[in-house]
């Protein structure tokens, strides 16, 4: 999944990379309130962490116009205890929930997984998709009850895949939602997940979970029975 945190302090948005990163999320950093609102615009966030004080357009403003222009993305607000605004404010402005710095991390994160799972009506905390059953906030994989180990970018990818319902998922959806731009992804990247994701999840039982829709992207299918 992929997170847009929005904050000016390189200290704490470093941090936050750092962390995130560790937990699998994909980070886009921007300390500018202007430029928050344009990516954000541009680009399908699971969630955005957002700074309220910042250069250009402070985040009430980022949140508010986010809102009014239709856009839903879980938005959680780090506030500052002495600060001039307060959590209502937060609150009123359109975000989800928010957080006071100097925050507990462990809190944040588990904040945010919650803002992701709850953004629609059905968000449930485990999916259930091609056979398998994903717990997000685990990062677990299992089969029939045997555990899968994935790494980070095969869950996430996965992840991608099983939230999307059976639709079929292009390369570049699972670009975007699986890795952030610093990364300079290529197609290349999502093939080669894709084929290891198949090594784990599908051969040791014999089944075709994921197919392939050719020049275009993945789809993962219910009884695993995928042409190719
Ligand atoms: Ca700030």
């Amino acid at each position: 999944m992929r997170v847009l945190v929005v904050e000016d302090e390189q200290r704490v948005a470093e941090a936050l990379r750092t962390g995130l990163n560790a937990e699998g999320w994909a980070v886009d950093v921007l300390g500018d309130g202007h430029e928050a609102l344009w990516q954000a615009e541009h680009t399908e966030y699971a969630a955005i962490l957002l700074d309220i004080m910042l250069p250009g357009l402070n985040g009430y403003r980022v949140c508010a116009r986010l809102r009014a222009a239709q856009n839903w993305t879980p938005i959680i607000m780090l506030t500052a205890k002495d600060g001039e605004y307060d959590e209502a404010d937060a609150l009123d402005a359109g975000a989800d929930d928010y957080v006071t710095k100097p925050f507990s991390y462990v809190v944040l994160l588990a904040r945010l997984r919650t803002a992701v799972r709850r953004r629609a009506v059905a968000r449930p905390p485990l999916l259930h998709a091609g056979g398998l059953v994903l717990d997000p906030a685990q990062r677990t994989c299992s089969r029939a009850g045997q555990d899968i180990t994935l790494t980070g970018k095969e869950f996430a990818v996965l992840e991608l895949l099983a939230r999307s319902k059976g639709q079929v998922v292009s390369k570049q959806q699972l670009l975007d939602g699986g890795w952030d731009f610093a990364a300079e992804p290529d197609a290349n990247l999502v093939e080669v997940h894709v084929s290891s994701l198949r090594r784990k999840i599908d051969a040791p039982c014999g089944r075709r979970s994921i197919r392939t829709v050719r020049g275009y992207g993945y789809q993962l299918v219910p009884e695993g029975t995928a042409d190719e």
